[in-house]
């Protein structure tokens, strides 16, 4: 064992010095600095070197953790950086946004032990970045093309993974997206605290080098049906995400000023882009000077919060109907949120929304904690006679997302899906019920990670190149 690594008996937990509320509430920008190099190193040789790593389990792509801390804690970036891309196309984002608490770093031993975990995250974003700095990450050199092509639905973070293996491989790949800008959620979802927006612009320039043509505002159904553009590849990957928001149906929920969370969050994101965004400008998707509630505790809730929180909104509050213990969002995003200014009003509900011809105010009910439900976490019920009124001059609703009909949209009414409407798919070949046509990401999973998109991009892959063996066998048997 290296005398550099299991240093987590006299180095304690540090992570990146995150900016002060005060200062990183004035703008959008991300609220953690870097690790300096010599932190980086130091936070690396904690590790315990585990001979079975949980945090490599937990981590959904299986990423070499151990390794890279070693080879971080040495000073040999080019290979932790090779090491670190050799199982995820992205990991600078990874190591940005994925719930670590959860994840790698909620089952790192030495954190079981009580001794704090090593920050994964944080040295994963540290090692890419300074890959990108170094010039070390290059467009992909394809030796010989091989004459078959891939059509991908979606530039989300699935499609893009599915994108990069597959042109690693040989093969002709066009990615056809609906937006005007290639990311999917990394661009117009998460906020730029979060994710600044140069780290997904250069991954997708990135792949434009390596010879991946890229189709925006060309939506499949619309623009070209989905039998059409079969016909046009040898294979297809549906990676289309969830975009439907879940509703709340109370009296007065056609008041003005009631948004769900993607028309709030692509608003301020294309503003933050250097878009012209009319209802933003014109006010209308502002924060600014406003009482705003938003509804929901989980992730989307949090970013909404946050944003809102940095467009100078007068007060903000997140109405959640449960404990904080038995939230859905990231324990750490819910403290940043609160360092931030956010008051959260746990335990509640709203019942009506209140106004003549926009919101004005939300009736909100308390609720108390029943038995468990299905889900494992304790049912909320409202508790009467508890309602009390809060205002509000905008409302942001961010209740989850459940799948678009890709059968209605796509017209293709033979596509297999699920009751929850996401795609079926043979989970060990990734196929559809239609030859040749695979799913990948949130359209399969439901709303999910970003990491869990790369996982499906990638084994998406694996199953796409067998296909695509497979025919041309029969193709040239056939000739
Ligand atoms: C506000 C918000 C914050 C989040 N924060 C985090 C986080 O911090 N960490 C994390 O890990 N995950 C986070 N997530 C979840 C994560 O963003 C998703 O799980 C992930 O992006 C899913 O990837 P995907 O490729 O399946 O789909 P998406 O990223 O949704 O991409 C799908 C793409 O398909 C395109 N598309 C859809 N239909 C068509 C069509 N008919 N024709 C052409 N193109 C089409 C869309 O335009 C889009 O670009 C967040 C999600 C939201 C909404
Ligand atoms: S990809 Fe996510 S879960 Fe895996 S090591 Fe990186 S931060 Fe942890």
């Amino acid at each position: 064992m290296s005398e550099k690594m299991l240093k987590f008996v006299n180095i304690d937990m540090q992570m990146p010095a995150k900016r002060t509320s005060e200062i990183r509430t004035e703008d959008f920008k991300e609220i953690y600095n870097r690790f300096v190099h010599d932190k980086a190193r130091e936070q690396s040789s904690r590790c315990s070197q585990c001979g079975v790593p949980f945090c490599q389990i937990h981590c959904p792509l299986h990423n070499n953790i151990p390794d890279w801390l070693k080879l971080t804690a040495e000073g040999r970036l080019q290979e932790a950086h090779e090491l670190a891309h050799s199982t995820n196309n992205m990991p600078e984002i990874c190591g940005s946004i994925c719930p670590q608490d959860r994840l790698c770093e909620g089952n790192c031993v030495i954190e079981k032990a009580g001794h704090g975990t090593v920050t994964i995250g944080s040295v994963e974003k540290y090692i890419t970045d300074t890959a990108w700095e170094k010039g070390w990450i290059k467009p992909i050199k394809v030796l010989k093309e091989i004459n078959q092509s891939v059509g991908i639905i979606g530039a989300g973070p699935a499609g893009l993974a599915c994108a990069e293996e597959l042109r690693k491989l040989g093969y002709k790949i066009t990615i056809y997206d609906r937006y005007d800008r290639p990311g999917g959620l990394l661009i117009y979802g998460i906020p730029n605290f979060k994710l600044e927006k140069f780290t997904v612009e250069r991954r997708t320039n990135l792949l434009k080098e390596s010879g991946i043509k890229f189709k925006q505002d060309f939506e499949i159904g619309k623009d070209i049906s989905f039998d059409e553009l079969r016909k046009k590849h040898d294979a297809i990957l549906i990676a289309t995400g969830v975009y439907k928001p879940r509703e709340i149906n109370l009296p007065g929920s056609d008041l003005k000023n009631i948004f769900p969370a993607m028309e709030f969050l692509t608003a301020s994101n294309r503003k933050g882009l250097g878009d012209k965004v009319k209802n933003f400008d014109n006010g209308t998707l502002n924060a600014s000077s406003k009482d705003i509630i938003i509804i929901g505790g989980g992730d989307t809730g949090m970013d909404c919060v946050r944003t809102a929180i940095r467009q100078n909104a007068k007060s903000v509050k997140c109405l959640y109907r449960r404990d904080r213990e038995n939230m859905p969002g990231s324990a750490r995003e819910v403290y940043n949120a609160e360092e931030e200014g956010v008051e959260f009003i746990w335990l509640s509900h709203p019942k009506k929304f209140i106004g003549t011809s926009q919101i004005s105010s939300v009736l909100v009910e308390r609720n108390k904690l029943g038995k468990a439900d299905s889900s494992g976490r304790k049912k909320p019920e409202p508790i009467p006679n508890s309602e009390f009124e809060m205002k509000a001059d905008m409302v942001i609703k961010a209740l989850g997302f459940d799948p678009e009909d890709l059968p209605k949209l796509f017209n293709s009414s033979d596509l297999s899906i699920s009751t929850l409407g996401t795609i079926k798919i043979n989970l060990k070949t990734m196929e559809t019920n239609l030859p040749g046509v695979f799913a990948a990401g949130d359209i399969v999973r439901g709303a999910s990670l970003v990491v869990w998109a790369i996982r499906d991009g990638r084994d998406a892959t694996i199953q796409i190149k067998k296909y695509l063996e497979h025919k041309q066998r029969k193709d040239v048997e056939a000739a």
